[in-house]
C-alpha cells in the first residue's frame, strides 16, 4: 500500500487508536459519490472515529445538469437521519454550490444574522431550493459546515480522543503541542451556517491548516482528494489519542478507586431487584426501556472518587447531551455496606432531586418562545457497584444512550488525563436541547407504534400459537421476551424477529453487551425457580415488564381404553393450571414493584366448556384455567387486568398436530382419507371438516389467535377483565352462559 502525504508521520498499519480501512481496488471501481459513501462507511465503522448518529462528510462533484445537462458543481452530503457506518447513496442530500453561494450572500445581507438568530434558522429551510436531481434526502443542520470550506472533501466527525481536547481546560494550548499550526482552534459555537461561515474565514486567514478543532464539539478536516481526507481524519485523531495515551494517569484515572465492584452473580441480583422498581420511577410520564452496561470501562467510572463530580458536570458534545439530557443521575450507593432496599430510596430521592433540578434548568434557560419543558427525568443513571442503566423509548434508542455516555466517559477520561474537564455551559446546552430545530425533527418522527415502549412476555412462543403471538406484538413495537420449555425453539423464535425487524440501532459495532428487541430464554413454569429466572432475565434485559402472555399448553391423549395415566393428569394440570398460576403469582410482584398498569393473558380453550371425548385431563384442565383466569382478575386488580384466550383446535401450524393425532382424529370422526395423501391434503382435510362445524365455515388460524392476543393484552379494550374471548369460528356449543 503506497503512503499518501497526508498519513503523515503514520504507515496504515501503525495505526492503534482508529482501524485503517482505505483499500485503492475498492475505491477504483466506485464513482464519485460511491467513493464519499465509501469513506462514510469506512469512517462510521469505528467507534473511535464517530458515534453512531454522528459526525457527517461530503464532496463537491462536478456532474451533468439532469435538465440542461451542462456540467454543474454539486454538494454531496450526508443529509439527515441515519448514520455513517450504514449510510448509502440514498442517505446523502445533493445541492447545487452556485446555490449555496447565492443563499450565503443572502444570509450576509441580513441585518438579524448571527448565531442563534433566527435568520440563521430560516437557512435550513432555504436548502431546499438549492437541491439538485429532486433528491428528497433533507440537508441536514450541518450543511454549511461543508458547503463554504474551500476543499473538495470534508469530514466532520464526533472522535472521543478529539472531544476530550475539545473539552479540556487547556485544549487549545495543547492542540498547538499535539499539532502544530496545521489545526485551529474555534471556540465552541452552535451548529449551523454562522458556524459554517466562521469556518470559511478561519481557512481564509490561515491558509496553511488542513483541519480545525471546534470547542467542546469535535473535529471538521479536508482535502482535495478523498482518500487524503480519509488519511487525514485518522491522523489526527491517532494524534489526540497518543497525546492521552502518555498523558494516562493508570490507577489514578477518575482520582483512583473508590469502591470495589460486586462479583457477576449478587449484581445481577441486585440489579433484577431493583429495575422494576426503577423502570417504575423513571415512566412516570412515558414509559420507558432500559439497558444496563456493567462492563470495565463503565465500571471503572461509576466505581471512581471523580464520578460524582464528573457526572454532575454533564456531558459536552451536542451530539451527547441529546440523548443523555444534560447530566446523568448519580446515586451514591456503597455497595459492599448498603442494602438493596437502600439502593431503592436512594434511587427515589435521586430522581426527585434530578427532576427537580432539571424543572429549574429549564426555568433558568428557557426564553421566550422555547417548547415546552420535556419529560425530566434522567436518561443515564449510574450506581456504584452496578455499572450504568440507560433508558429510552424503545431498546434500540436505550442503548444508543448507553452508548453516547460511554462516549461521554471516554471523553472525561481524556480530558481529565490533558488537563481538567469542562463542560458546555448551560445555556448553550439547552439552546441545543430546546432549539426550534430540534424541536421540529422530533414532531417530524412517525407516530409510535401501539405497543412501542411495552415489553411483552410470551410464553410457549416457541411454536405454534405463541410463535405467532411473538410476531403480532412485535410488529406492534413490543419489545418481546420468548419463553419456551424449548430453549431452542425460544430463541429460534427470537432471532427470527430480529431478523424481520432489524436489531435496531446501536446493536452491531456496539461494546454493549446484552440484546436486541427481543430474546429468548428457556422456561419450566412448573417450577417456579424456573419462572423467577425468566423474570430476572427480563428485568436485565429491558428493565420490567408490562403484558405476559401465557400459550404453552399441553395435551396428553388418553390410552387405548380411555384412560389417563396418575402422572399425566398431573403433568396436564402441572402446566395448564398450576403453571399459569406460577407465571401470574411471580410476575405480579414485579408490577407491584413498577406500579404500572399490565396484562395477563391466559390461553385455554373451548373444550374448557365443551366437553370432547378423548381429552378428558385436557379439558378438565382448561376448565379450570377459565376459572383460574377470573380469580386473576379479582386478584391482580386494579394494576392488571386479566383475559383468556379459547382459541378452537387450530390444525394449522399448530405444534399440537403431528401427522398421527391429524389421522387419529380423521379416523374418530369417520372421515375418509387416502393413506399416501400428504400430511398437508390430511390436515386440509381436517380443518375442513372443524370449520363446517361452525357459523363462519371457514378454519381458524393461528393469526387468529395471535390477533385475540394482541387486542387483550394491549390498550384496544382497557375496559375488559376477567372475560375469555373464544377465537372458535363461531362454536354454537362454546357459548358462554
Ligand atoms: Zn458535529
Amino acid at each position: 500500500m503506497t503512503r499518501s502525504r497526508d498519513v503523515g508521520a503514520f504507515l496504515p498499519e501503525e495505526f492503534r487508536h482508529v482501524r485503517y480501512g482505505w483499500d485503492d481496488e475498492v475505491a477504483a471501481g466506485l464513482d464519485p459519490v460511491e467513493r464519499l459513501v465509501y469513506r462514510s462507511n469506512l469512517l462510521g465503522s469505528d467507534q473511535r472515529v464517530t458515534n453512531t448518529g454522528g459526525g457527517n462528510t461530503s464532496s463537491k462533484v462536478v456532474m451533468p445538469d439532469p435538465l440542461t445537462g451542462e456540467d454543474v458543481e454539486v454538494l454531496w452530503v450526508k443529509g439527515s437521519g441515519g448514520d455513517l457506518r450504514t449510510s448509502r447513496r440514498e442517505n446523502f442530500a445533493s445541492l447545487y454550490m452556485d446555490r449555496l453561494r447565492i443563499l450565503r450572500e443572502q444570509y450576509q445581507a441580513d441585518p438579524d444574522k448571527g448565531p442563534k438568530s433566527a435568520a440563521e434558522d430560516r437557512m435550513v429551510a432555504a436548502y431546499a431550493h438549492a437541491v439538485f436531481d429532486l433528491n428528497p434526502r433533507a440537508s441536514s443542520i450541518d450543511t454549511p459546515l461543508h458547503a463554504f470550506v474551500p476543499f473538495k472533501h470534508v469530514d466532520h466527525t464526533h472522535p472521543n480522543a478529539v472531544i476530550a481536547l475539545a473539552a479540556a481546560m487547556g485544549g487549545e494550548r495543547l492542540m498547538r503541542d499535539i499539532y502544530g499550526d496545521e489545526v485551529a482552534w474555534l471556540p465552541w459555537q452552535r451548529p449551523g451556517f454562522d458556524l459554517g461561515l466562521a469556518l470559511a474565514r478561519t481557512i481564509e486567514e490561515r491558509p496553511g491548516i488542513k483541519g480545525i478543532i471546534l470547542g467542546q464539539h469535535g473535529l471538521i478536516n479536508w482535502a482535495d482528494d478523498d482518500k487524503a481526507c480519509y488519511e487525514l481524519s485518522l491522523r489526527l485523531i491517532e494524534q489526540a489519542a497518543r497525546a492521552i495515551e502518555e498523558r494516562d494517569e493508570g490507577a489514578k484515572t477518575f482520582g483512583g478507586v473508590r469502591c470495589r465492584p460486586l462479583g457477576e452473580e449478587r449484581r445481577d441480583e441486585v440489579l433484577a431487584e431493583v429495575l422494576p422498581a426503577l423502570r417504575g420511577m423513571v415512566s412516570r410520564e412515558r414509559r420507558f426501556i432500559g439497558t444496563v452496561q456493567s462492563d470495565g470501562p463503565v465500571l471503572g467510572f461509576v466505581n471512581s472518587v471523580d464520578a460524582p463530580r464528573l457526572a454532575e458536570l454533564g456531558t459536552s458534545c451536542p451530539d451527547h447531551f441529546l440523548r443523555t439530557k444534560i447530566k446523568p443521575l448519580y446515586v451514591d450507593w456503597d455497595p459492599q455496606g448498603e442494602s438493596t432496599e437502600a439502593l431503592v430510596e436512594k434511587l427515589r430521592a435521586g430522581l426527585e432531586g434530578y427532576r427537580r433540578d432539571y424543572a429549574a434548568y429549564y426555568q433558568a434557560c428557557r426564553r421566550p418562545g422555547s417548547p415546552a419543558m420535556r419529560d425530566p427525568s434522567p436518561t443515564v443513571i449510574l450506581v456504584p457497584g452496578l455499572g450504568m442503566i440507560a433508558w429510552g423509548k424503545s431498546k434500540s434508542e436505550s442503548r444508543v444512550t448507553a452508548e453516547f455516555y460511554n462516549a461521554a466517559v471516554e471523553v472525561m477520561r481524556g480530558a481529565e488525563a490533558l488537563d481538567a474537564y469542562i463542560a458546555l455551559p448551560q445555556q448553550e446546552a439547552f439552546d441545543i436541547e430546546y432549539w426550534a430545530l430540534e424541536e421540529a425533527k422530533l414532531r417530524r418522527m412517525p407516530p409510535e407504534k401501539e405497543l412501542a415502549r411495552r415489553v411483552v412476555v410470551v410464553i410457549g412462543a416457541g411454536s405454534g400459537i405463541g410463535k405467532a403471538v411473538a410476531l403480532r406484538v412485535a410488529r406492534e413495537g413490543a419489545q418481546v421476551v420468548c419463553a419456551d420449555v424449548d430453549g431452542g425453539a425460544a430463541a429460534g423464535t427470537a432471532s427470527q424477529l430480529e431478523e424481520r425487524l432489524g436489531q435496531g440501532i446501536g446493536v452491531a459495532g456496539s461494546g454493549i453487551s446484552g440484546c436486541g428487541p427481543a430474546v429468548g430464554v428457556e422456561v419450566d413454569i412448573t417450577r417456579r425457580e424456573s419462572v423467577r429466572h425468566l423474570l430476572s432475565r427480563v428485568a436485565l434485559a429491558y428493565g420490567g415488564i408490562d403484558s405476559v402472555i401465557v400459550t404453552a399448553g399441553v395435551f396428553v391423549p388418553p390410552d387405548r381404553e380411555g384412560r389417563v395415566a396418575d402422572e399425566k393428569w398431573g403433568l396436564t394440570f402441572a402446566v395448564n393450571v398450576t403453571g399459569s398460576y406460577i407465571v401470574a403469582d411471580e410476575a405480579r410482584r414485579m408490577w407491584a414493584k413498577q406500579g404500572l398498569t399490565g396484562t395477563l393473558v391466559l390461553t385455554t380453550s373451548v373444550n374448557a366448556t365443551v366437553p370432547k371425548a378423548g381429552s378428558l385431563a385436557y379439558d378438565a384442565s382448561k376448565a379450570a384455567a377459565n376459572h383460574l383466569v377470573r380469580e386473576l382478575a379479582i386478584e391482580l386488580a386494579p394494576l392488571v387486568r386479566v383475559n383468556g384466550l379459547a382459541p378452537a383446535t387450530v390444525v394449522y401450524g399448530s405444534s399440537m398436530f403431528p401427522r398421527e393425532r391429524v389421522v387419529s382424529s380423521l379416523v374418530k370422526y369417520g372421515i375418509e382419507f387416502g393413506e399416501d395423501e400428504d400430511t398437508e391434503a390430511l390436515r386440509d382435510r381436517l380443518a375442513g371438516f372443524y370449520a363446517q362445524r361452525t357459523l363462519t365455515k371457514v378454519p381458524v388460524t393461528l393469526e387468529d389467535q395471535a390477533e385475540a392476543a394482541f387486542l387483550l393484552c394491549g390498550e384496544r379494550l382497557p375496559k375488559t377483565a376477567g372475560q375469555i374471548v373464544s377465537v372458535d369460528g363461531g362454536l354454537e356449543q362454546a357459548f358462554l352462559r
